[in-house]
Parts: C-alpha cells; sequence; structure tokens
C-alpha cells in the first residue's frame, strides 16, 4: 500500500533531507508540505505547500505527517494531525513533560499511532540503550551533548531521553561532592535526578553525545557522532512505515527497533 505522507518544515536542514527520502522511497507518496512561509515556498516536483494544516489535511489527506519543525509549533502540529485522523512521525524536540502527557491522551483517545522520536539515528538509539544498560551497575553518570549552534533547544532531546532511560534503572541520588558549590552558574550542567547533562553549542557540529559513567578506578565513555544529517533518514522511514500498524504512542524510537 502506498502511504501517503506529507512533511512540516520542509526548507529545515532536517526536512530537506526527508523531502529527498521520501520523494526516493517507493511505497511513499509525498503529497503536500507545510511550511509557514509561503512567499518562500518549497516547489520541487510541483508538491502543494500550505501554512495551514488543516487546510493541507482537508485537501491532500496524508496519511502521516512527519514534523520536522520548531518546538513552539510541534504540538499544535500533532494535536491537529491527531484530531483529523493523520498519523504523526514527530522528530521535533523541546516537548515538555506535560504536553507528552497530552499527546498520551489524544492518541489513546483517537486510537491511531503517533512516533515521537528524540533521535532518529540507529547508532544514536543503541548509545541511549547501552547507556541503560550499563548505568545499572555505573549509576554516577553525566552526560555531554554536543550540537551546532542553530539548534534552539537545550539540553537536547536525545540527553533528557538519555537520562529517563537511565533513571528508570538508577535510584535518584545527588552525584559529586555534598558540599559542591557552582563557583559560576551552571558549571554543574543541567541535574536530572542528580544526574548531570551538559550541552555545547558550536559551529561545525552537527549532533554528538557522550555518556561518561565512572566507578571505582574505571570510566566507561559511550560515545555516539551524527556527522550528516542523512543518518536519520533510515529511523524516518522506519517510522512512517511502522506508525500505520501501531495504535499508541511511541516516545523513542527503541521501541520499535529493540
Ligand atoms: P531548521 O533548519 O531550523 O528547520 C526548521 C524549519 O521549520 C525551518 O524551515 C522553519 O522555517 C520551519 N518552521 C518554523 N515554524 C514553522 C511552522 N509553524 N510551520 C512549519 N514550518 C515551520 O531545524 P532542523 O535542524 O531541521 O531541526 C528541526 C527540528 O528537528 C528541531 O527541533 C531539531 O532539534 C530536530 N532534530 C531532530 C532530530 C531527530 O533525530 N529526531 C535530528 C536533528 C534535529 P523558518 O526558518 O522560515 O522559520
Amino acid at each position: 500500500m502506498m502511504i501517503k505522507v506529507a512533511v512540516a518544515g520542509p526548507r529545515g536542514r532536517m526536512g530537506k533531507e526527508a523531502v529527498a527520502s521520501i520523494l526516493k522511497h517507493n511505497d511513499f507518496e509525498l503529497v503536500s508540505v507545510l511550511d509557514h512561509r509561503k512567499e518562500e515556498a518549497f516547489i520541487e516536483n510541483d508538491i502543494p505547500v500550505f501554512t495551514s494544516l488543516t487546510e493541507l489535511i482537508y485537501q491532500t489527506a496524508p496519511d502521516v505527517l512527519v514534523d520536522l519543525t520548531v518546538p513552539a509549533a510541534v504540538y499544535e502540529h500533532a494535536i491537529i494531525a491527531l484530531d483529523n485522523g493523520v498519523r504523526p512521525v514527530i522528530g521535533t524536540t523541546g516537548f515538555t513533560d506535560l504536553q507528552l502527557e497530552e499527546m498520551r491522551k489524544k492518541v489513546e483517545e483517537k486510537k491511531i499511532g503517533c512516533i515521537i522520536a528524540p533521535n532518529f539515528s540507529i547508532g544514536a538509539v543503541l548509545m541511549m540503550k547501552f547507556s541503560q544498560m550499563a548505568a545499572k551497575y555505573l549509576p554516577d553518570v553525566e552526560i555531554i551533548e554536543m550540537h551546532h549552534d542553530q539548534k534552539i533547544d537545550a539540553p537536547s532531546g536525545t540527553a533528557i531521553k538519555t537520562a529517563q532511560l537511565i533513571n528508570e534503572v538508577r535510584p535518584p541520588f545527588e552525584q559529586g561532592h555534598e558540599v559542591e558549590e557552582e563557583i559560576l552558574a551552571g558549571a554543574r550542567g543541567a541535574n536530572v535526578s542528580g544526574m548531570h547533562i551538559h550541552s555545547v553549542r558550536l559551529p561545525g557540529l552537527v549532533a554528538h553525545q557522550q555518556v561518561l559513567l565512572g566507578g571505582e578506578g574505571q570510566l566507561l565513555t559511550l560515545r555516539h557522532d551524527s556527522f550528516t544529517r542523512t543518518s536519520f533518514m533510515s529511523g524516518i522511514v522506519l517510522s512512517i512505515t511502522e506508525i500505520m500498524k501501531q495504535d499508541t504512542l511511541i516516545y523513542g524510537l527503541e521501541d520499535i527497533i529493540l
């Protein structure tokens, strides 16, 4: 069966790659794109461009909406899609816990699948899962995520998801010295249940993460690097195919690949 796909954010760094991958795929038809600036519209292959998601859905009836936009827009897109029977595949990061909870309720009510993947790269998903395995035995963890300097949200969705996975196996406790003091605010990074996340933003980087797990006389370092955005595309393709078979909220690609 041909899957009809729409892409939100087609001019973006991720959106451009996703459009190219969808156009190449034999089982997908790119039916439309959502771009909030129509004057800079995407015109490749005469794909219709919409500024309103409701209008896009009404006129082109996609099965799946791939969202690669910005944290401020993605939640509304996802809710409109679900309300209209369109399955969201979401790569945009920056969801709050409350929004995730609301999404979970909406998916339950509508009984159609939705994937929110903080990282579509298979290698990164394995790095997160291996970190969770290791944290059971080495619970002192620091996460260092590194991204290009055009990224809006910090810490990255991948770092937050990694911390959440580790939290499932690590009892919360404050790491570092008990009277530790920050001489400069922010020096110890973000604190998630006593575990610390550090965000680096530099031109030249794409998406990189190191998880450091320290123990007596030892250090385990798990590292993943996305050097180009093509590293995310196999995960997007897999998610589009897989979401057609699902009727729940999937948060993280590990639920469909492991
Ligand atoms: P980007 O280059 O800034 O692209 C975002 C695009 O969305 C821009 O073209 C922007 O247009 C457009 N946009 C903004 N508001 C919109 C709206 N309301 N409706 C439709 N389009 C809108 O960012 P990116 O690097 O492609 O990243 C996009 C998102 O994916 C980010 O949240 C990023 O963190 C995430 N990401 C996820 C993964 C993953 O594996 N899950 C990997 C990399 C990145 P204007 O520029 O004209 O405003």
